[in-house]
């Protein structure tokens, strides 16, 4: 019976409801509005503001973006980068691997400030009138999925109408996902490997480029620096950085973090100063960065466990409420418009909705939880560690000290796991 019902729903369109309008959520009302479908996007905060620092969008996301119209605004508000640079902490250089249209690949990577970002899939979903609706201040706390459709709770009943049902139901409410916990509901606080996370942003003058993403340091006290806004008439540039600290020993993610995880945390100069203050990359001078920062925020290096299923019923997870991940490899964004696109085409390609959620699941599950266990390993940043145990006060010739072929081979086989096309051998090492 309930296989008819959706049958005559064939070639038709469906009534979803997504929480959270982050970047996963946004996106997957713009796929799945462009499929012909209706869209309500159900935020918890009060208004819809950009928020955040820097982040990077890898090119096989930004294909995503840009079939749904979005290249040239990403074009005009990003920086197309065209290398990450891996360094010791003596600033030398261990691996330069070519990104983006330098990379070989068919699109650019893009660093961009997480609100330009945010603006942009705002204006796109806009532009999609009434077939997305995106209320604020509505946070969804219950999804309960029955053969023919998906009711939610909201912490605030009078938010609920008869909109408050849906076809499809989509949480996309991030890290602390309510649809998660109620799911799995003894999950537990995220897990936290004992380092401790800043980010910043500071107006400085550009370095190596313009275009250049660089990490420097090892598992004890990472750097991470790059360029998010194209630079202005007297060469300055938006730049976001991140100072990672071990202040525990919770590799592979075994402790609770000392406070819950918030994006809008302020952190301190002074606790990064006696660090990295001295720190150079190229003609950056690291102590400056920090201490002229205009905005830093504190986070705790967290992520969870991979789940053994993502959806029940008519109801899935997308984006950091299913696969909350280490900051490593640039994937936080970019495997969340995955998600999307993925659900999206699901969407299209199965007349019931409950087999296009499996679909769904079956397409995305395995590799976001294989780049969580990578994570947990250190991901690509490994290369940082096998040069620093080998050579812990730098070195005269890299090629003494490590073969650059085994260096690129743990870049490649990251790069192929997280969905990256092969790119070329383009890849160079330090002398
Ligand atoms: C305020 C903020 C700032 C961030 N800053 C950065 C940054 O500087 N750099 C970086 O790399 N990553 C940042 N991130 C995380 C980054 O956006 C995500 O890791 C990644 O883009 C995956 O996106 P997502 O849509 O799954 O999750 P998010 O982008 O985190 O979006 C989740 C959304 O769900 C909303 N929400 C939460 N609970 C509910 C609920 N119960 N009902 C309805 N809505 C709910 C949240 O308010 C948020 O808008 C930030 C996230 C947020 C929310």
């Amino acid at each position: 019976m309930q296989q008819n019902v959706d049958l005559v729903k064939m070639g038709k369109t469906y009534d979803i409801a997504i929480s959270g309008a982050g970047i996963g959520g946004l996106t997957a009302a713009i796929a799945l509005a462009d499929a012909g479908h209706r869209v309500v996007v159900y935020e918890a905060a009060r208004e819809i503001k950009p928020l955040g620092v820097g982040i990077n969008v890898l090119p096989h996301a930004v294909d995503v973006l840009s079939a749904h119209g979005m290249g040239n605004a990403l074009a005009a508000n990003a920086v197309a980068t065209e290398s990450l640079v891996f360094m010791n902490r003596f600033g030398q250089l261990i691996y330069r691997d070519p990104r983006g249209l330098a990379g070989g690949y068919g699109s650019p990577q893009y660093s961009i400030h997480r609100g330009a970002l945010h603006n942009i899939l705002i204006d796109a979903a806009r532009l999609r009138g009434s077939n997305i609706e995106i209320r604020a201040n509505a946070r969804v706390v219950r999804a309960e999925s029955f053969d023919d459709h998906v009711r939610l709770s909201f912490a605030d009943a009078s938010v609920a109408d008869s909109r408050s049902t849906a076809d499809v139901f989509v949480a996309a409410d991030g890290i602390h996902s309510a649809i998660r916990a109620q799911y799995f509901p003894h999950e537990g606080a995220a897990k936290w490997n004992g380092m401790m996370m800043w980010r910043g942003v500071t107006r400085a003058k550009s370095f190596m480029g313009g275009r250049t993403m660089a990490q420097a340091g090892n598992r004890l006290a990472k750097f991470v620096v790059y360029p998010i806004a194209k630079p202005d008439a007297s060469g300055d540039q938006l730049i976001n950085w991140i100072c990672d600290i071990r202040v525990a020993d919770g590799i592979g993610g075994t402790l609770t973090a000392p406070s819950r995880e918030s994006w809008s945390t302020p952190g301190c100069v002074e606790d990064l100063l006696p660090t990295f203050g001295h720190w150079r990359i190229d003609s950056l001078r690291v102590g400056e960065i920090i201490a002229n920062a205009t905005q830093i925020f504190e986070w705790p290096m967290v992520d969870r466990d991979p789940l053994p299923a993502w959806t029940h019923g008519r109801a899935t997870l997308l984006g950091d409420a299913a696969h909350p991940m280490y900051p490593i490899g640039s994937n936080g964004a970019t495997q969340a418009i995955l998600d999307a696109k993925a659900l999206a085409d699901a969407i299209q390609a199965h007349a019931n909705p409950v087999e296009a959620l499996s679909a769904y699941e079956t397409t995305r599950r395995p590799m976001t939880a294989n780049i969580v266990r990578m994570n947990r390993r250190e991901g690509l940043d490994v290369i940082l560690d096998m040069v620093h145990e080998r050579a812990p006060n730098g070195f005269s010739r890299l090629a003494d000290v490590i073969d650059p072929a085994e260096i690129s081979r743990v870049v490649q086989q990251y790069k192929m796991a997280a969905g990256h096309r092969p790119a070329p051998a383009l890849a160079e090492t330090g002398k």
